[in-house]
Parts: structure tokens; sequence; C-alpha cells
């Protein structure tokens, strides 16, 4: 038996970041930039104001008090958007609005709520404003390059483009860049009891399930699924599924069962033959058989058949191979400290039960979901929103000591 942090370390020799390709702003969302982003100005390119309020000398403002305010005549209105010829002199003031250029000879901005305008709804200045504050030279100003320099680098190789970097890029007019490219996963089911989902269920059938909970798990961690359909345990029709794929340029087969003792060896034999497998028995619960090698130059992970075993290994080892190929440097699940509720026990094998994580008062609590939970019962992996990990060795677990989970259906940028 191989333990998982092993089997991890093999399975991610086998990966390097895939090779960079241009995206549209807007397919950018959860990629990996592959380019040092530089600034050609700065933002932002102007002073400007922070405040809705008058553009002054701050010199005319000293000593004055709601008593004995300063008396400034307005010359001109200043919206966003626009410039104005007009000056700000001593004893002048030019009324302005958040974001408009700093008018020339202006050095700060008091707000309306600090002056004669604040008073009534319907006032109008009548070609005054009193001021009733003393205000510093630079309130209220932001100062042009005050976010970003011209010549800065502003985003570095490898960020994970979130929404805030994609403000960013808009902000320096990138509307295409760099980013590693998404890996293409083949995904294969095998066995001759299952059918596709839309056909008749013959007796001694079931549906293939595992296509479609793998797909949608490639998706949510950045990969574009490939279907490759039902091969059934014929070593002609492996074959040729093998072919399809390669054929469509993957760069990782994931196929489900076929894998475990005891099965009909053609999918053994096939993989053995097209390439270098391992057939491995993980030290886990579920998911002990896994088949790990390349098939023609491209990666291949064997997952188990049973539906929680599938899913539970492909967070263990698809997921961490397709975060690496993305150009991601952590690929590690993101696990949380849990108290558990009642007596848990286990086996000698690290146990990923099934749970249900709830935030109370002091922390966060772990149950294991009720009902059934063999590996064959996927809505067990409905019920749970975490995996709750039960160490290699440790068969019983009391009520109440601590555990890690690793949670479900938290965001995966989330580093805890
Ligand atoms: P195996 O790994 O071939 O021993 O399969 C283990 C169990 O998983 C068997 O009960 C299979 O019927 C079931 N199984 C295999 N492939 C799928 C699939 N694609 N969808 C749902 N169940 C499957
Ligand atoms: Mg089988």
């Amino acid at each position: 038996m191989i333990p998982v942090d092993e089997a991890l370390e093999l399975i991610l020799k086998s990966f390097e970041p895939l090779e960079p390709e241009p995206v549209h702003i807007l397919e950018g969302l959860g990629r990996v930039l592959a380019e040092e982003v530089h600034s050609d100005l700065d933002i932002p390119p102007f002073d400007n104001s922070a405040m809705d309020g008058y553009a002054i000398q701050a010199a005319d403002t000293n000593g004055a008090t709601k008593e004995k305010p300063a008396r400034l005549r307005v010359v001109a209105d200043l919206a966003a958007g626009h410039t104005t010829d007009a000056l700000v002199e001593r004893g002048t003031a030019i009324r302005i609005m958040t974001g408009a250029p700093l008018p020339r000879g202006a050095d700060a901005v008091v707000r309306f709520e600090e002056t004669s305008e604040y008073l009534t709804d319907e006032w109008e200045h009548g070609g005054e404003v009193q001021v009733y504050n003393e205000v510093p030279p630079g309130k209220n100003v932001r100062p042009r390059g005050e976010d970003i320099h011209r010549g800065e680098v502003v985003l570095s190789q490898g960020t994970v483009l979130r929404a805030q970097e994609l403000g960013v890029l808009a902000s320096l007019g990138r509307s295409r860049f760099l980013v590693i490219r998404r890996p293409r996963v083949a995904i294969l089911a095998t066995g001759d009891e299952l059918v596709g989902i839309d056909e008749e269920l013959e007796p001694s059938k079931i549906r293939n399930s595992n296509e479609y909970s793998n797909s949608a798990l490639v998706q949510k961690y950045g990969g574009i699924p490939v279907r490759l359909g039902i091969a059934k345990d014929q070593v002609e029709e492996l074959r040729s599924k093998i072919d399809e794929g390669l054929a469509a340029g993957v760069d990782l087969f994931l196929t489900s069962a076929g894998v475990s003792v005891g099965d009909y060896d053609v999918v053994k034999d096939v993989l053995g033959a097209e390439g270098t497998m391992h057939f491995w028995q993980v030290k886990m619960k579920p998911g002990k058989p896994l088949a790990f090698g390349e098939v023609r130059g491209v990666p291949l992970i064997g997952l188990p058949g049973n539906p929680v075993s599938a899913m539970v290994s492909f967070e263990q080892f698809v997921r961490p191979a397709i975060l690496k190929m993305q150009g991601r440097s952590r690929w590690e699940k993101p696990t949380i400290d849990v108290i558990v509720d009642h007596d848990v026990e286990a086996g000698q094998r690290r146990d990923f039960k099934r749970a249900v994580v709830e935030r109370r008062e002091d922390g966060y609590h772990a149950s294991v979901v009720r009902g059934a939970h063999g590996s064959g019962v996927l809505t067990s992996m409905v019920r749970a929103n975490a995996l709750l990990i039960v160490p290699e060795g440790v068969t019983e677990v009391p009520a109440g000591e601590t555990l890690r989970a690793q949670m479900l259906d938290w965001p995966e940028e989330v580093e805890v």
C-alpha cells in the first residue's frame, strides 16, 4: 500500500504548467497571468478631487471658523470628465465634483459639508462660498500616480486573476493578455454495466454518473472536459477511445473503474500495453485502487469506479494536477480545524469521511453525514459539505477532539 502523500508526490512530478495563450479580459477570471504587466501611464493620470466640494488655495482658510468663515469668490463649476480654463487665485474657489481634475492654482479641496453650501438643499452660492474650517494643503486631493506609477510592474507573472486584478488590467487599457492555457482532460468511463444517461436501463445496467461528476469537477478547477463516453470492457473499444482522446489533443486522461482487484483485467491490460502504468493500492478510504502512468506520452489517472471513491480520489489527486498545469503554485485542498461532535471510528487507512461542517460560537464543528455511506452511495456526497480527515493509524476519535476537514464547497482561493 502506498500513502496518499507519496501517491500525490509521484503524480505531480508528471505535470508542469502548460503554455501561455492570449485571452480577452472577459475570459480572464481565475486564470493565471503568464506575463509581467507594466504600466505605461500614471493612475490616476491627473491630480483630482476626492470629494464634492470647492477647489481652493489652502492658505485662504488660515484661521477660518464657523463664526469667522473664510469668504471665497466662486469663479467656475467643474464636473468629473471636464476641464476648465479658470484659475484658482487667492480669495477664489472653483466648485468641483469627485474625480474632476484639480484646477490650476488650487492646492486643496474643501468638502461641501464644511462650507455654507451645506446649510440647505436649495442653497445657491450667489458668487460666494464661506469655508468654516482650516484646510491643510493637499486635503481631498488624489495626486496623479497615487495608485500606479508609469513604468511600475503592476502584476507579476503567476498572479491568479480575481475581479480586482481584472479591474487593474482594465484601468491600464489591457483588454488582452497572456495566461496559462486550460488543460484539456479526457473523461472515459469503463464498464460493461454502464449505459448513457439518456438510455433505457436494461436489467443489470446502471447509468454512467461518473462522467458527469468528473466533468463538473474538471470544470470547477478550470480544466476543459473532453467527454469520451463509455468503453465496454473490451480491448478494441478501449483502444479506440484512447485513440480518440489522443486525436483530441488532451493533456490528461481520466478513466473510471476497472482498476480494482476484482475487475476483468481488460482495462489494466490495455493501459499496461499502451504505456507505463502503475496500479496502486492507496492507503485511503474511500478510494483505495488508483492507476497512474502515461499512455503514448499523455499522463493518465485511473480513478476507482465507485462514485464516491472517484470523487474523493479526484479531489486528492486530479485537482492538484489540473491546478499545477494551469500554473497555480498552491494546489493543496484548503483544510480547517473542526471539533467533532460525536465519537468517530475509522480503519488503519487515511479516512475521508463525508461530513457536515458548520460554524458555531467556539469554532467549526463537524458531524459525519447520516444515513448510508458506502462508497457507492453518491447521495452521501450530496448531504456533505466537507471531508473529515481521520489520519492513518487513528481508529477512534472521541467527541470533542479536533480533526482537520477539507471543505468541498469553499472558494478555492481561501487559504486557511
Ligand atoms: P470497479 O472499479 O470497476 O470495480 O467499479 C466499482 C463500482 O463502481 C461498480 O459498482 C461499478 O458498477 C461502479 N461504477 C463504475 N463505473 C461507473 C460509472 N461511470 N458511473 C457510476 N458507477 C460506476
Ligand atoms: Mg468494473
